[in-house]
């Protein structure tokens, strides 16, 4: 079962969640956390992970040959990001547009494009503990885009792992409907204020246009704030859990503490969040 957990935008609770709900379902079942947030990972400050693997993640290039170019300017035509351009003088790639897409190479006349890799971040796997795995990207600062990154983290999860975790960059751009992509269910996260009900609703849309089952978290939980529960009816989405602001929670997430280890009654309710998801599948 993959479970990513979204938020519309960062700070909201969506490391909170996943990093909880995967220690909590790690006592019964062989479980792996995916912090796919690559432009700022965090999830690792909770836990003390092994790692056993790292590896760079590369992009090809394009470089384009100007003795050979004979300046026909198909290259500039295909490419759907201007990151190339063709000029009299010569035709210049633009590095930090570029996708690797390799389009313009497979579209030049003259075969004047070869192409060169470029570190784009890396991945690291380990363990936190028998039958708990752990996996971040990084992007390396700069990069236009995490997908390439994400993508290649995916295609190194656990196969025998019973749930999969994905912890999701924040937001609702390119980057998040990939690590959406091939997922069972969705969690959002949000908080009970009009930026909070606005931004749910920019990620719902990308969650409802994948057709992703899904449920909400409200996180900081303000019960006079109805407008968020009546639009969360309105839509027939569940409300998996409520955690109101509470000091002690603040306290343990600023000491890279896992508070379901501290306060029993939030394990049990996390637990009882995961049966709502699972019924939720079948
Ligand atoms: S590789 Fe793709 S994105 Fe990059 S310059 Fe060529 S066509 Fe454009
Ligand atoms: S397609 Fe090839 S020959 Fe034409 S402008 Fe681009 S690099 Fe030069």
């Amino acid at each position: 079962m993959k479970i990513a957990v979204l938020s519309g935008k960062g700070g909201t609770g969506k490391t909170l969640v996943s990093t909880n709900l995967s220690n909590v379902l790690s006592k019964k079942y062989i479980t792996q956390l995916l912090d796919c947030d690559v432009e700022e990972p965090n999830s690792h400050i909770f836990f003390d992970v092994k790692y056993d693997t790292e590896k760079t993640v590369e992009m090809l290039l394009p470089v384009v040959d100007n003795t050979a170019c004979i300046r026909c300017g198909e290259c500039a035509k295909a490419c759907q990001f201007g990151a190339i351009s063709s000029f009299k003088s010569g035709t210049i790639v633009f590095e930090s547009l570029c996708h690797g897409c390799g389009l313009c190479a497979m579209v030049c006349p003259v075969n004047a494009i070869s192409e060169k890799p470029k570190s784009m971040g890396k991945i690291k796997y380990g363990k936190i503990k028998d039958n708990f795995y752990f996996g971040m990207g990084l992007l390396n600062i700069g990069e236009p885009s995490g997908v390439k990154v994400i993508r290649e983290l995916k295609s190194g999860m656990k196969k025998n792992a019973e749930i999969t975790i994905l912890d999701s960059p924040p937001g609702a751009s390119c980057p998040v409907v990939e690590t959406l992509r091939k997922m069972d269910y969705a969690i959002l996260v949000t908080e009970s204020t009009p930026f909070g009900l606005h931004d749910l609703k920019v990620a719902l849309r990308v969650v409802e246009d994948m057709k992703i089952p899904c449920g909400v978290v409200i996180n900081r939980y303000d019960s006079f704030f109805k407008e968020m529960e009546e639009y969360l009816q309105f839509k027939h989405i569940p409300v998996l859990m409520k955690i109101p602001f509470d000091r002690e929670i603040a306290i343990h997430y600023s000491k890279g503490e896992l508070f379901t280890e501290f306060m029993p009654k939030y394990k049990k309710e996390f637990e009882f969040m995961f049966e709502k998801i699972k019924e939720a599948i079948k």
